[in-house]
């Protein structure tokens, strides 16, 4: 089988995942990750999420076959602009994990060469309220949809090249148009964390002049607030990405 140079960018929750993913089924990949604090780095290359690490985004791109872009995704809009400028393999395959797909297809298509480098937006539904390399988790994709949308720099063998390095994650693969990838997302879960969010807002006000509101919160309130508890700039980034849905 032909070895691989992965270069995931973002070793969170979902780049740290991917990449022990990846390494399950692909013991012989090698797996290079980018991570702007030391905090996540160490973690990875302590736990051996990755072969080697770096704070400079632009350091491994010329050496990889595949990059995946798992930060978010104003980032990933900024990394794909800036891999126009760097010297990349021909052929690569740039992807990326982000929770909205539009902005980030339409960056792709129009930074990337299509004679030069192959893109496809990835969306591997599935995560927590965690983040940072710590929350990694092998099995975070098990039965999960990983949805692929194909874009202009799409190419017929692309995603099938991507399902095989992803074998690992034993997630349901799916295809889908970007657009509608949003609306969907955006009515089962977008919406539902601007619900969640707005509740607890709400709630807590309310509690600083009824005392025995929190004492009352009981189940209902916590299953309908369980996801107000997700990282707030990482929201923020998927609602303002997908504001017409
Ligand atoms: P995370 O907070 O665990 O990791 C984010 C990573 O991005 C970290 O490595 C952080 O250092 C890096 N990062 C953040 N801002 C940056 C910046 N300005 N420049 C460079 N690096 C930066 O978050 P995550 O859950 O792994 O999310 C990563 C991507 O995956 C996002 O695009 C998110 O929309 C998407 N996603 C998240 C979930 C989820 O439930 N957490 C599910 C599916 C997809």
């Amino acid at each position: 089988m032909e070895t691989k140079t992965i270069y995931i960018a973002g070793l969170g929750l979902i780049g740290g995942s991917l990449a022990l993913g990846i390494k399950r089924d692909h013991p012989d990949y090698e797996v290079l990750g980018y991570n702007r604090s030391d905090k996540s780095r160490n973690i990875a290359l302590e736990r051996g999420l990755v072969d080697e690490a770096t704070a400079n985004f632009a350091e491994f791109a010329p050496r990889a076959d595949v990059i995946i872009l798992a930060v978010p995704i104003k980032q990933t809009i900024a990394f794909i602009r800036s891999l126009t400028d760097m010297p990349l393999k021909d052929n690569v395959i740039i992807t990326d994990a982000g929770s909205t797909k539009a902005e980030i297809v339409a960056a792709a298509e129009t930074y990337l060469d299509p004679s030069q480098v192959q893109f496809v937006g990835s969306h591997p539904m599935a995560g927590s309220h965690k983040s940072g390399a710590i929350a990694a988790d092998v099995n975070l994709f098990e039965n999960a949809y990983y949805i692929f949308t194909p874009t202009s720099l799409t190419r017929e063998t692309t995603i099938p090249q991507m399902k095989e390095i992803l074998t690992g994650l034993h997630a349901r693969f799916v295809q889908i148009d970007a657009a509608e990838h949003d609306r969907v997302t955006g009515q089962v879960s977008h919406f539902p964390h601007i619900l969640a969010a707005s509740l607890m807002e709400q709630a807590g006000a309310y509690a600083k002049d009824h005392e025995l509101t929190n004492r009352f919160a009981a189940g209902g309130f916590r299953d309908m607030t369980r996801i107000a508890e997700s990282e707030p700039g990482m929201w923020t980034s998927i609602l303002l990405s997908n504001k017409q849905a």
